[in-house]
């Protein structure tokens, strides 16, 4: 395996509101670190697990630390998160990346001297910067230039590196932003981040019809149009599949779930090891997405969708679709299109739901079909 990624859910406090956010209100409530991560014994614990699955094809270690705004923790647990972060570093002899999550929802001046404690402790050291970008107030997209500016410059100053902290921009495809606005947020002295952006688009969590469908693949055109020189996830995600040899039978497509999840180790919050892997979303936590969108993750659900759905059955990407994890989006989307949810009054909320006689789909449930085509062909 090329890439090892071990991602560590060891916070979980944030004040944010993403429509998709995997934790629950209770998680982002809780302002303590999972009492795990700074016991003595779990360097030892992961130090065993990251040096069993490091070959000598590694080329990247990635380890990441989540799932909150952790720039939010109390400063002497970010003294304490770095002393680990140090071992690790000097530990393995491959090239390696940290990445903290942060949402920024926090005082600027606290969030700016906890990200340095963080960035002295190693030269790979970046910030997953996760924004909800249904976030208008131009305030907090100023403490986002900030800080990206800041964490720059700090990195400029001690010759480390050229391109900075990870933007995640979380899409509620129910509030498409304005992409020329978006465009213009994510500019800094005129010029267009040169760092990595991650999109993740959504499913809907509300009644759909086929007009939702056909501007969601709108958006997602226009988005790509705005940024083909940046790079954004999907790309790279699309191009490492591209040199995938995709075959014909199951046993592909098992083959590259298999090698795509060995190469993927999520610990959660009890120190469990839990399935994941990668995907044109990001990374995905079964274990979470199940409980959160109430799908079978199983790849049976969406091929009996494939096989009902015209557009669908038409796709020239349906591998890709499943191999990618769109197929999640695609399976939530449909069941969103399928049922009807009855608003008599607020309080009656979801409690009765009608199936829809079948309809013919025009769309692709996911939007990704138009990225399909634009990276792939
Ligand atoms: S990309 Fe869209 S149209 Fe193609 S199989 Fe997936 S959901 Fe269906």
């Amino acid at each position: 395996m090329k890439q090892i990624i071990f991602n560590l859910d060891v916070y979980f406090k944030c004040a944010g509101h993403c429509a998709g956010c995997f934790l629950s209100q209770q998680e982002r409530n809780d302002s303590q670190f999972v009492p795990y991560v700074f016991q003595n014994d779990f360097f030892t614990y992961l130090s065993q697990l990251i040096q069993q699955k490091i070959t000598p094809e590694t080329e990247l270690l990635i380890i990441g630390f989540g799932r909150g705004n952790i720039l939010s923790a109390e400063e002497k647990d970010i003294i304490l998160l770095a002393q680990l972060i140090k071992k690790l570093d000097v530990a393995f002899d491959v090239p390696k990346k940290f990445e903290i999550s942060t949402s920024l929802i926090d005082k600027l001046p606290s969030q700016l001297q906890k990200a340095e404690i963080l960035l002295k402790t190693s030269p790979n050291l970046y910030f997953n910067v996760v924004v909800n970008s249904e976030i208008l107030s131009p305030s907090f997209w100023k403490i986002w230039r900030d800080f990206y500016q800041h964490n720059q410059k700090y990195r400029v100053q001690k010759s480390i590196i050229e391109n900075g902290d990870i933007l995640v921009l979380n899409i509620n495809p129910d509030n498409l932003p304005d992409i020329e606005d978006l465009y213009q947020k994510l500019k800094i002295e005129n010029k267009i981040i040169q760092s990595p952006i991650n999109v993740a688009f959504f499913p809907y969590q509300r009644h759909i019809v086929e007009e939702d469908l056909k501007q969601l693949h709108q958006w997602i055109i226009y988005f790509d149009q705005t940024f083909k020189d940046t790079d954004v996830n999907y790309k790279n995600f699309l191009l490492q599949m591209k040199n995938f040899e995709i075959g014909q039978d199951v046993n592909t497509i098992k083959n590259y779930f298999q090698k795509n999840q060995q190469s993927y180790v999520f610990i959660d919050k009890y120190k469990n090891i839990k399935q994941g892997s990668l995907s044109i979303m990001g990374e995905i936590d079964y274990h979470r997405l199940k409980d959160k969108f109430d799908i079978n993750v199983s790849i049976h659900e969406f091929l009996k969708l494939a096989n009902r759905n015209k557009v669908c059955i038409e796709c020239d990407y349906q591998k890709e679709c499943l191999l990618s994890g769109a197929y999640l989006v695609a399976l939530q989307n449909d069941k969103m299109k399928r049922k009807k949810y009855f608003f008599a009054n607020q309080n009656m909320a979801s409690n009765i739901t009608v199936e829809h006689k079948k309809e013919k789909t025009a769309y692709c449930l996911n939007g990704y079909q138009a990225l399909f085509q634009n990276y792939l062909k």
